[in-house]
This record gives C-alpha cells, structure tokens and sequence, in this order.
C-alpha cells in the first residue's frame, strides 16, 4: 500500500444508526483500502434529498454513512494500483461500483449493473473526512473546480448533462426546461452551452431573472401564459426536459412538443396519466434517465469548467451535519447545502458562509432509486 504522509489513525464520519434517529458522529479507524478500492480525503460532500433512504431506512442499509456527491484527493492506494495515484483529485456520484460480469455490464450498460453499488447506501459514503471507493466508480476532477460547488455536479450535474447530451437536438433547436430548481438550474446551463434555444418554464415570474442570468433565452411564466401553446408558436420544443416533480403539470407540456420530439422526465413526480393521441400522432417518446458513471461524471466536470458552469453552495463543516440535511430537507439550503469537512463550527459559520459561498445556483437530483414513501418527499424531489 502507499499513502500520502501524515495519514491520521481514526477519522469521523457522520453515521445514521437508527432509522429517523439524528446523525451521530464517530469515530472509526483508519485502515488501508482493500485491493479495488482508494481511500479519498473528502474535500466536499453534498446533501441529496436521496440521502433520506438512509435517514428514513427506506431500504434496510442501516448503520450507514450517507452521502453521493463526493469530492476528495486520493490519499491511500492498495498495492497494485494502476490508475489512481496519490493526491489525485477525484469524484464519485450515485454509481458506486459495478461487476463486470453480469448481463448488463456484459452489454457495456455499466449503469444498470444488475449488483451494482450504490455510494452512501449500500457502501459508507462522503459525509466523513474520509471515503474508500471502489476504483472503477471514481472519475477524475479537475482541480480548478471548486470542490463544494463540484460535488453536486456528480448528481445532479451527471443527470442533466448526461441526459442532454444524449438526446438527438442540433444547436439552436428548441429545449424547454420545465421546473428552474436543483436540476432545472442546471439543464438550462447545460442547455445554453450545448448551443440549444433554451426556454425555461416556471409557474411564476419569481425565477425569471435568476432563469435569463443562467442562459435561459426565453421564460414562459404559466401564471401568464399557456406554455405549450407559446412553445408551438416558437416552433416546438424538440426536447422538453422535465425537472420539475408536477404529475399534473407534465402531460399538458406534450402539445408544446414538436413531431419525433422527446419528453425526458428527470424528477420522479410518482403516477403520471399521458393522453396517447399526441405520443402516438406525433410520434413523440417520452423518455427517463437515470444517472450516469464515473466516465459521464469526468465527462459533466470538464464540460462545466470549460463552460464555467457553476452550483450555488452553502457549506457546513461535518458538525453541522443535522443542519445541512435539515436544511436541505426543507428545501430552505439556498440552493444547495454541501458539507466540506475541513470547515471548523463557530459561531459565526452564518457570517462566514454568507461570505464564502453562492456564486450560481444549484440544488438536487434524484437517481434511479428513489424513495416511495408518501408524504416523505412531497413529490419525489422536493427541491423544485
Ligand atoms: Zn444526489
Ligand atoms: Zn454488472
């Protein structure tokens, strides 16, 4: 094994040990990463509203360290070790590991992995000074990305640009955005730098500036305006990505869809009744995505430096670990909490992350396994 000097002998992690019981922190002993595996410093961790199947043992994973939007340096690898080195900045999202042998990943779909793992569920993740992450999960970072406003992207960040860059648009072509929260911020980034005609819709005129100071051409306020309607007078949307969880809202944004258009659903928004005759007459697909690799998520990190696209972050040191995920939970985190480990509790933390922070905004994505407990979530993501 090596390691980078210094390497203490315990570190904590912030641990759920009782469903619905608040995080405990502890301390664990720092031991060598097994063969497969790195053991990465956690420079920055975000809080996922997926992080609730662990708060709320929505799966039976208990005792468990959450945590999937995770950023850090190597700092220990097995003997072996061929492609991460030591002080290698690094990533890892909701895709903790896959098997390589099974059917899926025999037709290279690593990402539906039938004993795929999932970091911060099945395996102890990010919210703790340090993570082990198995090797073919981890992406590389590029370190000019602020480790807090890149951890998100290896969520929410992976699904929007993931999706986009899949669908089958040409550059200036329409993208409506439906929903201007975690994801909706972000796909209206990701939608502008792809060179896509980028119209955001929101259900008021509260989010027009922050919509049109992300790139957003136009903003549709469905207060004012029949959505779909403006959007067929534009010439159609090709892709209509929808990030906001309205199983009401979503079907009516069908007759906004051009012929061979696709409605990409990104939030899970539970039970959705879909009339067929304009799937059907207009050829359109109605189609999710779930998440993405490591490879995707190296993929989401270079594309949004080059393009400087940015998450707003408020950050909490792991002893504020319950305020973070509160905060987040309520959706009151502006817009997206994240804990950076190496932040020491004052009481000034509100004065220092007010100063620290909120560049462009950024909240939360929702993986393929989410949460079906009513009244939990609100809508699948409540962050919207
Ligand atoms: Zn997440
Ligand atoms: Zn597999």
């Amino acid at each position: 094994m090596s390691t980078v000097p210094n390497l203490p002998k315990t570190y904590r992690v912030a641990l759920i040990e009782k469903k619905d019981e608040p995080f405990k922190l502890v301390s664990r002993d720092l031991v060598p990463p097994k063969e497969g595996q790195v053991l990465v410093k956690v420079l920055a961790c975000g809080v996922c509203h997926s992080d609730g199947i662990v708060k709320h043992e929505l799966m039976p994973v208990l005792p468990r360290v959450p945590g999937h939007e995770i950023i850090g340096d190597v700092v220990a690898i097995p003997a072996g070790e061929k492609k991460w080195k030591l002080g290698d900045r690094v990533g890892s999202g909701w895709q903790g590991g896959w098997c390589g042998t099974c059917s899926r990943c025999l037709k290279h779909d690593n990402m539906t992995c039938e004993n795929g793992n999932i970091n911060g569920i099945l395996t102890d993740g990010g919210y703790g000074e340090y993570v082990y992450l198995r090797t073919e999960a981890v992406a590389s970072i590029p370190k000019e990305l602020d480790p807090a406003e890149a951890a998100p992207l290896m969520c929410a960040g992976i699904t929007t640009f993931n999706s986009l860059r899949h669908m089958d648009v040409k550059p200036g072509e329409i993208v409506a955005i439906q929903g201007i929260g975690g994801l909706g911020h972000l796909a209206i980034q990701y939608s502008r730098a792809m060179g896509y005609r980028t119209v955001a819709l929101s259900t008021s005129a509260a989010k027009e500036t922050l919509a049109k100071k992300l790139g957003a051409h136009i903003y549709l306020d469905s207060s004012k305006v029949d959505q779909a309607a403006e959007l067929q007078k534009l010439g159609g949307a090709k892709v209509m990505v929808c990030t906001a969880p309205s199983a009401e809202a979503i079907p009516k944004l069908l007759d906004g869809i051009i012929p061979g258009g696709t409605l990409l659903l990104l939030a899970l928004a539970g039970d959705i009744v879909f009339p067929t005759l304009p799937i059907i007459s207009k050829r359109i697909r109605v189609l999710g995505w779930p998440n993405g690799t490591a490879e995707d998520g190296e993929d989401t990190a270079d594309f949004s430096k080059l393009q400087n696209i940015k998450c707003m972050v408020e950050r909490y040191p792991l002893d504020d670990v319950e305020k973070a995920y509160e905060l987040m939970s309520t959706n009151k985190a502006k817009f997206r909490a994240v804990i950076v480990p190496g932040l020491v509790s004052t009481p000034e933390m509100g004065e220092m992350k007010d100063s620290m922070a909120m560049k462009t905004p950024m909240m939360a994505s929702d993986p393929p396994m989410a949460p079906k407990k009513k009244g939990l979530f609100k809508d699948g993501c409540g962050c919207m």
